[in-house]
């Protein structure tokens, strides 16, 4: 069972954690994965591991809070595959501060990175999606983005700008036959989670009703249900992932 064969999935942030899974339950659906990131080096641990299954991979350097970078990564993968059927915006990075001790900098890059990257993701990909009159959007926001956490007043905003931006690009790109959704994970084993403190991780552990963290496969198997054929009607949600812990 390949339901995603001969299409073409870009995805950001390819290089590691959720975003490698991602990749990897993708190209297990047949498809061919283009991979953006700033890291090349895991970027091209990622190909490796996608290419043992069959399909094609296409490394990707750029840095998506840029508009020009992500449109010329974006154009490659469809000059390289023949469209581009499936983007996952899903690279983000967090700079934790209490908000009033929070530099500028902190606020902007990550509001560049996590919200402005999803907009130039969504714009460079949904001039090509327009005009094959199909594709499927997918972007990882948090569950931050719906209930806020101290500490993460950047971070919880440019999620929750996700959110705003999903649900308006899915109703400005229905008309074209192209989905726009979001996946909000709630606490996920990767890089970006083993930067937090033993006790703050225990803390975390408790507020999860099924009692354990997610896996990066948790949050890939939602991704690969919204891209593919059984969420053709689905458009401009906001799914958590997350064990139960905003429900
Ligand atoms: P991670 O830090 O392990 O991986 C993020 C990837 O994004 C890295 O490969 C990094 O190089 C890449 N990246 C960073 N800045 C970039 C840029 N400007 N351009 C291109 N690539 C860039 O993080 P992760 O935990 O796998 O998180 C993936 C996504 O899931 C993020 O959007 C994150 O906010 C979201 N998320 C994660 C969790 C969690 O618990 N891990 C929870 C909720 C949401």
């Amino acid at each position: 069972m390949r339901p995603l064969e001969g299409q073409t999935a870009v995805v950001t942030g390819a290089s590691r954690g959720i975003g490698r899974a991602i990749c990897l339950r993708l190209a297990d659906g047949g498809a061919n994965i283009a991979g953006i990131d700033v890291a090349m080096d895991s970027l091209e641990e990622t190909g490796r591991l996608i290419r043992e299954k069959g399909v094609q991979f296409k490394a990707l350097q750029a840095d998506v809070s840029k508009l020009d970078q992500f449109q010329d990564a974006v154009n490659a993968a469809a000059e390289a595959f023949g469209s581009v059927d499936i983007l996952v915006n899903n690279a983000g990075i967090t700079r934790d501060n209490l908000l009033v001790r929070m530099p500028p900098e902190e606020w902007d890059s990550v509001i560049a990175i996590n919200l402005t990257g999803v907009f130039n993701g969504i714009k460079a990909a949904a001039r090509i999606m327009s005009k094959q009159r199909s594709g499927r959007i997918i972007n990882i926001a948090s569950t931050v983005g719906i209930s806020g956490n101290a500490g993460q007043a950047n971070y919880s905003a440019s999620k929750a700008g996700v959110i705003g931006l999903t649900k308006t690009a899915a109703r400005e790109l229905a008309r074209r036959n192209v989905t726009v959704n979001a996946v909000a994970p709630g606490f996920i084993v990767t890089p970006m989670t083993d930067k937090m403190t033993e006790e703050a991780q225990q803390a975390s552990l408790q507020r999860v009703p099924l009692g354990r963290f997610g896996q990066p496969e948790d949050v890939a198997g939602v991704v690969f249900f919204l891209a593919g054929p059984d969420a053709g009607y689905l458009t401009g949600e906001v799914i958590p992932v997350d064990g139960g812990l905003v429900m």
